[in-house]
Order: C-alpha cells, then structure tokens, then sequence
C-alpha cells in the first residue's frame, strides 16, 4: 500500500465507515479515497471487491458519500433530511444490483453483477445508509464530540452514550489532550 495514500479508518457500520473517508471534515480534512484505486481498496477491505473504478465513478462514490453524511448528520440532530441529498441516496440505491448470499460459515456475502460494477457496491452501501437512517437497526446516530470531526457515527453501546466516531482516532485525541492540559496545569 503507497505511504503517500492516508489509512482507512474502520468501523463496523458500512455506510458510516464510508462517510469517514473524509475525515477531520471541520479542521484539516483527510481525504482517504483521493484516486479511484484507492476506492478500489476501500471496497475490497469492506467486502464489496470490484477490480477497477472510473475516475466518473469515484465521483459518484464521494456524491454518496457527502449526501450520507448531511442525511446522517441531520438526522443525528433531529433536523429535516435535504431532499437532494435523500435522492442521491435512493438513486445509488436504486442502481445497485448487488445481490446477498450466504457462505456455509454463516457469512453474508455481497456478490456484485460484474467485477467493474461500482455502483453495485455503492448501492450496497446506499441501502446500509437507508437502514441505519431509518432507525432499521439497533443503534442511534449520534456526532462525534471532537469539533474538528463532527463525523456522524451509528453508536451501538448499550448505554448509547458512545461520545467519539472512533476511539482509536477522535477518543484517543481527546484523552491525549487533556493528560497533556492536565501535567500543564501541574507544573505550573
Ligand atoms: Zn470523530
């Protein structure tokens, strides 16, 4: 993997894990999917492998993306959904021709209609957005504490009291920050 390209974060929400490959969307924003290969990975890591993508259809992976993101924001917040983003959602959904088939080890697995087919794997995610929008799932939308994140995320905790979008990148910050504010204030 090229060291100029940024990690993937993972999470175990398909459609929230996509929506975190821009990052840092209100500081220095990362962007993870910056060529179509790197998309080409993403999927493969997710479990929805295509062996190629069009530059046309990276495009049409970050509008479905940046609309998951205001629809999952908004609804996190309890405002009204853009009907332009909730169209660029179902469109890709509607698209997608992915079908759902399951492995003798009780695993589900995404089989594409064609090895090129993005928008079979974006429909996939589409359809995973759908579900945790609404409300299919187990789980609440909730945004991430950091205020250079602000990332939705789908908390699945018990007491769904889970304040970052990931403890490994945001949480870890955070409690990093306030050790270092904390020994500041003792030596002083
Ligand atoms: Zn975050």
């Amino acid at each position: 993997m090229p060291a100029e390209f940024p990690d993937f974060r993972l999470g175990s929400v398909l459609a929230t894990s996509f929506t975190g490959t821009l990052s840092e969307r209100h500081g220095e924003p990362v962007e993870r999917i910056p060529t179509p290969r790197r998309l080409v990975d993403w999927l493969t890591v997710n479990g929805l492998a295509v062996d190629s993508c069009t530059a046309a259809q990276l495009d049409l992976a970050r509008e479905l993306r940046e609309s998951i993101h205001a629809t999952a924001t908004a609804a996190a917040i309890g405002e009204p959904l853009s009907t332009s983003a909730v169209e660029v959602i179902n469109g890709r959904s509607v698209q997608g021709r992915a079908a759902a088939t399951l492995t003798p080890d009780r695993h589900r697995q995404w089989r594409l209609s064609s090895a090129s087919c993005v928008e079979d794997a974006l429909g996939v995610i589409a359809a995973d957005a759908i579900s945790i929008i609404a409300g299919e799932r187990d789980g609440k939308l909730a945004l991430c504490a950091s205020p250079t994140c602000r990332a939705a995320f789908f908390d699945t905790s018990q007491s769904r009291s889970r304040k970052w979008c990931d403890m490994n990148t945001c949480g870890n910050r955070h409690k990093k920050a306030r050790f270092h504010a904390k020994n500041a204030a003792e030596n002083h």
